[in-house]
């Protein structure tokens, strides 16, 4: 057994965790408690030492527990479990996603450098970059799926802010359409601009699709980051995030999420490790469940079109094929679809749903249904809506772990409806 590299899935309820230190408890418990009893003045120095930087962390030494500002058993646990799906070498959980987000972009921002940034990205993530990193002097230039590495090349030599290109934040598979991004493309635009003086960080959200379908780690990226509100919770009940990278970068943002004071507690990290322990029997009922919700209503005559990841290996554009086959290992559990109609007729579907529930977030074990054009996406420019297909009749879905059939039914009865 040794030997051979288990799967995440076998670890979920054991890795990192030492019965032995907690009487002998099978599961980790939660440690509420702010502070921890240093066994000697000693070792309280060195906990400092190695936490603050002054002095190198030893091979093979752990960081001692100190404040739970800094560090607590249920964040650490959950810190190692979380980083086998990506195969990362360190993470940092957030209370929030939004707090993973903007504590690394302001981590490795400063005024007057450029972020280069996927359109559409999520609502929060779109106005802290337009607001309040705009506020602090970082400039921002977006770009849309399908551009090519050269014109987003050119769109930033030829841009007229002045600084340099610092950062790369996309979120793929876009959020509400499901246009793919390549990451490797960003990588190679990474390596482009950096030079020695200026190593550019690409970020990927990948709250969608992640941990178990897109690995972006794998194909050049820096940073991973997580809504784990979304399918690492899992049942519509915590908000938190998490930050996954290399051991160097993830120091430096657990450095500023120190001072932030935005780590989360232990027990939003006591419920993520419960959540993690069933990930994946979820993630993979809900894509198996969203591929037939997608089927059926591809065949339906009062939907126009859907948006989903399993039709592009027969319906999609080279591009799109190329991208799937090379970045995801699965169609995922969200579908958008246009309803024949207006939003008269989105809001009649939407309103007369029974099981499913009219709510925005995603990932969850409930199904959720939801309208992008006034609710998630309201906040996104007109002219942007319109190249996005963000439109009025534009439904999103986000399918969950009950039985298709009854899925499938509340769909049938709320379009015979409309
Ligand atoms: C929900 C979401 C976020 C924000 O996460 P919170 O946990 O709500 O702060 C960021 N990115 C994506 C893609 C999301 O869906």
């Amino acid at each position: 057994m040794n030997d051979r590299k288990m799967h995440p899935e076998s670890l979920m309820m054991s890795h990192g965790y030492k019965p032995s230190l907690s009487e002998g408890a099978i599961k980790c418990p939660i440690f509420q408690t702010s502070t921890f009893v240093f066994n000697k003045a000693e070792e309280g120095k060195r906990f400092f030492e190695v936490a603050y930087g002054i002095k190198e962390q030893e091979k093979g030494e752990e960081l001692g527990l100190i404040y739970s500002r800094l560090n607590n058993p249920d964040l650490e646990i959950l810190e190692n479990r979380l980083c086998l799906w990506d195969e990362a070498e360190d993470c940092a959980v957030f209370e929030s996603g939004m707090s993973a987000i903007s504590t690394a972009l302001m981590e490795f921002l400063s005024p007057g450098d450029i972020l280069l940034y996927s359109r559409p990205v999520y609502g929060g993530t779109d106005h802290f970059i337009n607001h309040f990193l705009k506020k602090l002097n970082i400039h921002s230039i977006g770009f849309i799926a399908g551009e090519t590495k050269e014109q987003i090349i050119k769109r930033i030599e030829s841009s007229k802010v002045s600084g340099n290109l610092k950062m790369i934040h996309i979120e793929t598979p876009a959020n509400p359409t499901n246009a793919l991004i390549d990451i490797e493309m960003c990588a190679e635009i990474k390596n482009y601009f950096s030079n020695e003086n200026r190593q550019v960080i690409l970020s990927v959200d990948n709250t969608y699709m992640g941990p178990l379908w897109q690995h972006p780690l794998k194909h050049g990226a820096d940073l991973v980051l997580y809504s784990a509100t979304k399918y690492i919770g899992g049942h519509s009940d915590i908000i938190a995030g998490a930050c996954l990278g290399s051991k160097e970068l993830i120091t430096r943002v657990k450095g500023l999420r120190t001072f932030l004071g935005n780590m989360a507690g232990p027990w939003t990290g006591w419920l993520l490790m419960r959540s993690l322990e069933t990930l994946k029997v979820r993630m993979e009922e809900q894509a198996k469940n969203a591929s037939l919700v997608a089927q059926y209503l591809s065949k339906h005559p009062k939907v126009e079109k859907v948006y989903f990841l399993g039709f592009i290996p027969e319906n999609g554009s080279a591009i799109e094929k190329e991208i799937y086959k090379k970045q995801y290992l699965s169609s995922g559990a969200m579908i958008s679809f246009d309803i024949r109609g207006d939003e008269k007729e989105a809001f009649s579907f939407l309103n007369t749903l029974k099981l499913i529930k009219l709510a925005v977030s995603l990932g969850s074990t409930e199904s959720l249904a939801e309208h992008p054009f006034t609710m998630t996406h309201v906040d996104v420019a007109d002219e942007y809506k319109a190249a996005l297909n963000i439109s009025e009749k534009l439904i999103r879905l986000s399918v969950g772990v009950e039985h298709h059939e009854d899925i499938i039914a509340d769909i049938k009865q709320a379009l015979d409806n409309v």
